[in-house]
Order: structure tokens, then sequence, then C-alpha cells
């Protein structure tokens, strides 16, 4: 069989995307593959301060990138959670903390005990028996210990914030020492093969300046303006607004406070809500709206009355429409990141499904034969996974019980997906959790935010009912004793920062 193999790889777009995307392939590919990425420091990126999710640690790890080097290069911060305030009712608030409560007893998941006791009046807040929760409220933080086996420490999860801009020139760095060449300027439009095997295929991007930059196999990172998988290759876009009707945000910096909070904050308010990304310099802040329930004007106000400290710039206007493009691989152009779709930050998620995509994009890797069936698999497990995540999102949206506004009221009566539906009903009877198979969020993220937004199981897995109630309690007693103490022990977020990865002022 003749060499198939494709050896001219081209990105276009070079926000935390096409950054993140020339990275991984430059150390996966091993220089096996030309990679050459366009970008247009006049039009710039999106860059707004960025949270993420513990996955982004294995990103790091496959990349070898040396965490502290990486966190004081992007004034980088540790995330233990999010915390969700006016998402139930006003006033209230909740953790979603990362890992997990106690360990399993008996092949039942802590939790399910946990309802037992709960229902009965018997039990702590669900926060105060995970690790992460605990630590979050009180500004601690560590990486996790694996030599403390059989401690909570042992496998503490954590995330980071980082500034997207600084994140994007730390992998660049990367990326260009591995061998992707640069190519400065703005591109106009792309030129198709026309003839061949692949008529429709792209054969190079026409850059502004008249050049052109040939590849075989293209990556669109432009943002949402989706370059080459919407403008030249008319991919069509599902909106999902319906479900998440937020369709602004409104960006800006203020000056951090004293002690950085180890967690992001999402405040909602009375047409959407607002994230608090502490970084090391300053705290990023935005408010994401519905223009239906809320004019411009009244949203920057709404922002700027909630900042911890002075304003840095003026907020900075974004629009969007959440969904994701029909197919994120078309022809020769896989989309990553904003030009593949928009999924609200409420859960952190966008920068997690980047890796996702290329890893995807790496197992299905094409030959010069553009398989349809590669193609297929890839667009059918992209849409998979977002629509899990959609879903996840929705239900913090959707089991509200606010009745303070004409949006969150408007959330609360509309029809949601069956799957989603059912999946509160499952929990309302018995507690019980059923996550799909390998989607992102586990049973312990479901519970935190099915519980936080008020919604209360009935019952428990009956056979919580097995085990004497004075050993539940006991076990739930030691779970929460050794979670305080594991805090204890935690260092505070600042300190650690400072000993390990402090940035420059
Ligand atoms: C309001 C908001 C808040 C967010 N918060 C989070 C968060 O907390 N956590 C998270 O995980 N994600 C978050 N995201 C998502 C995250 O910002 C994006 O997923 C991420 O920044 C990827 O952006 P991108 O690289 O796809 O696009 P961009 O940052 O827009 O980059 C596009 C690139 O394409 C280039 N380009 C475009 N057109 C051309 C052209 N004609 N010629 C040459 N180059 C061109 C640009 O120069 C730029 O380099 C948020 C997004 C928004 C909108």
């Amino acid at each position: 069989m003749q060499n198939q193999a494709l050896t001219q790889l081209v990105i276009c777009g070079g926000g935390t995307a096409g950054w993140m995307s020339a990275a991984a392939l430059s150390k996966m590919l091993q220089g096996r593959v030309q990679i050459t990425l366009v970008e247009s420091e006049e039009i710039g990126i999106v860059g707004v301060g960025e949270a993420t999710i513990p996955m982004i640690r294995r990103f790091n790890q496959a990349l070898e990138i040396d965490e502290d080097a990486f966190v004081k290069a992007t004034q980088g911060t540790y995330k233990l959670g999010i915390e969700f305030v006016n998402w139930g009712r006003r006033g209230e608030r909740y953790m979603h903390g990362f890992g997990r409560f106690g360990p399993e007893l008996w092949g039942l998941p802590f939790e399910q005990y946990w309802q037992k006791l709960y229902q009965a009046g018997k039990a702590r807040d669900l926060g105060d028996y995970m690790v992460t929760r605990v630590a979050a409220y009180r500004h601690r933080f560590m990486r996790a210990r694996p030599d403390l086996q059989g401690s909570p420490l042992a496998d503490m999860q954590s995330a980071f914030h980082f500034d997207a801009s600084l994140y994007a020139r730390f992998l660049r760095q990367y990326a260009e020492a591995r061998g992707v060449r640069r190519v400065e300027g703005k591109v106009l439009r792309a030129e198709r093969r026309g003839e061949g095997r692949h008529p429709d295929h792209i054969a190079a991007l026409l850059m502004e300046d008249g050049r052109r930059v040939e590849g075989e196999f293209f990556v669109d990172c432009s943002g949402f303006r989706g370059l080459l998988i919407e403008q030249e290759l008319k991919t069509g876009y599902d909106s999902w607004t319906d479900l998440l009707p937020c369709d602004r945000a409104l960006a800006v910096p203020c000056a951090s406070v004293e002690s950085i909070t180890p967690y992001t904050r999402a405040t909602a308010h009375q047409a959407g809500w607002q994230w608090r990304i502490p970084l090391q310099h300053r705290t990023g802040n935005g408010h994401v709206y519905c223009s239906r329930y809320i004019s411009d004007d009244e949203a920057t106000a709404v922002l700027l009355a909630n900042l911890d400290g002075e304003a840095l710039a003026d907020p900075r206007p974004l629009k969007f429409v959440t969904g994701m493009r029909r197919k994120v691989w078309n022809q020769n152009v896989v989309a990553i990141g904003l030009a593949s779709g928009f999924m609200e930050p409420l859960e952190s998620t966008s920068i997690h499904l980047i890796q996702t995509a290329i890893q995807r994009l790496v197992d299905f890797f094409p030959s010069r034969a553009f398989e349809p069936a590669d193609i297929e698999e890839f667009n059918r497990q992209a849409r998979w996974e977002w629509e899990r995540i959609r879903d996840f999102i929705v239900l913090h949206y959707h089991l509200n019980q606010r009745d303070d506004s004409a949006f969150w009221k408007a959330c609360a009566a509309m029809p949601v997906p069956a799957t989603l539906k059912h999946r509160i009903a499952l929990y309302e009877s018995h507690g019980r959790i059923v996550r799909d198979g390998a989607e992102l969020f586990a049973e312990v993220g479901w519970v935190q935010v099915l519980h936080g937004q008020n919604a209360r199981a009935r019952g428990y897995h009956p056979l919580v009912d097995l085990v004497p109630e004075e050993d539940i309690q006991a076990y739930l007693d030691n779970v929460q004793g050794v979670v305080a103490k594991c805090a204890d022990f935690m260092p505070g977020h600042d300190a650690f920062l400072a000993e390990h990865c402090a940035a420059p002022r």
C-alpha cells in the first residue's frame, strides 16, 4: 500500500485553541508532520480570564509541562471548585468541589449513606465531607500527595485559573521550540483544491498581503468567526439558545484582593450570572447575560457594581450563540475552540473541550484518503460530548426557585431534554445518579449541583438500610473529621503560591 501519511498541517488562529493544538500536536506527532500556525496580532484573541477543570493536568502531563513554570508564566492560581451564589434562591450558595467524598462502603457511594442521615436531619452539609470544598472556603491549598496513601490528600483534585493571553504565549514558546512555524498576518479567504480525489478540500489560505499558506489538513482555530469551517465551508450551526438563552458577555479585570481564593465564583444576577476568576496580578470578571431580559447598559452597571476592587479597563463586550457546528470536521477542516461552537463558561468546560478535541484528532488522524467513516465517528463523539455537558449546564438554570425575575422564571419553566428530566426524576426518587457512559461530569458533580439547586431526594438506596444507622453515623463523622484535619494540614493558598510559583508583579 502506498504511503498515505499527511505531511502538512495548518492551524488557522493562535488563541488558546490554536496554541494548545500546536503545542500538543508538535509533541504527539514528533515532527513527522510539518505544522504551520497562522495568526493575526491585529485581530487578537478572546483572552478573557480563564478557569479550568482538573482534566487540564492530563494535558500538562502529556506535554511534560513544569507546573511551577506554567503557573508563574500565566499569573496562575489554583482552583478547587466553583462556588455558585444565588442559583437556587437568592442568598443561597453552594460549591461544586473537585474530587470525591468519602470512600465507598460495601459497594455503595458515600452520597447514598449521606442521603439517609441527611433526610433524618442527622448529617452535616454535603460540602463538609469533601476536602476540596472545605479547603477552598478556608483559602487553603496543596497539591495532591500520592505518598499519603489512604488520605483524601493522596488524590486531591485541583485545576488552575490563568491569564489566557499569557497561556497562549507560554504554549507558543513550547510549540515553536518543537518546530511549529508561525506565520503572522491576516487570512482573507481559503482556496479550494478544485481537482483530484477531494476537489472541495481546502488547498491553501490566502493572506491579505498575497502570500499563500498551503496545507493538506487544516485546523480551524479562528474563533467565533469560523473562518474555514463556516465562512468558507458553510457547515451550519445548531443553536441551543432555547435551553441556554444567554447571548452576551461583558468582561473586565479588576484589582485583586489580599487573600486569593482557590475557587471560581459564579454569582447569578437578574438575567444571567457573573464570573470571578482570581489571578495573581488581577481578578477576571465577566457578566454573562440574556439580551432579551436586560440591556447592555444595565448589564454593565450590574457587573461594575459587583467587583472586588477598582476596574482596570473598560468592560469588553462579546456576543455569542450557544451551540455547535453541525459538523466539527468537514472536508479537510477540523474546528477546535470557539470555531467549533460555544458553551458558556459556567462549568469552565471550553478549554477541556479543546483538549479532548485535540486527543480525538490524534485518535482519528486522517491519511490522504480522508475516510468518511473516521470523519463521521469524530463528529458523532464530539456531539455526544458537547450535548452531555450542555445538559449539565442547563440543570443549573432550570432547577432554580427564584421568583424575583422573569428570566429565572422562564428558565425554570422551559422544556428540557427528556434525558435531563429523567436524571432529575431518578435523583428525586432514591437519590440515584446515573452517569451516562464516559461523560465528563461524574456522579459526584451531579449530586453537588442537584442538591445545591435544591433538588431533594424522597428516599435513598434501599441497600443502605442493611447497615446499622450508628455505623453510618460513625462513617460520616469519620469522613468529616478526616476532611477537617486535612484542611488544617494544608498551607494557605497565598503562602503556597509565594513559595512555589509566585509570578512577576
Ligand atoms: C465570555 C467568555 C468567557 C470564557 N471563559 C472561559 C473559562 O473561564 N474557561 C474556559 O475553559 N473557557 C472559557 N471561555 C472559552 C475560551 O475563551 C475559549 O474557548 C478559548 O479562548 C479559545 O478561543 P479560540 O482560541 O477558539 O479563539 P480566539 O481566542 O478568538 O482566537 C482566534 C485566533 O484566530 C485568529 N484569527 C481570526 N481571524 C483571523 C484571520 N482572518 N487571519 C488570521 N488570524 C485570524 C486570531 O488572531 C486569534 O489568534 C470563555 C469564552 C468567552 C467568550
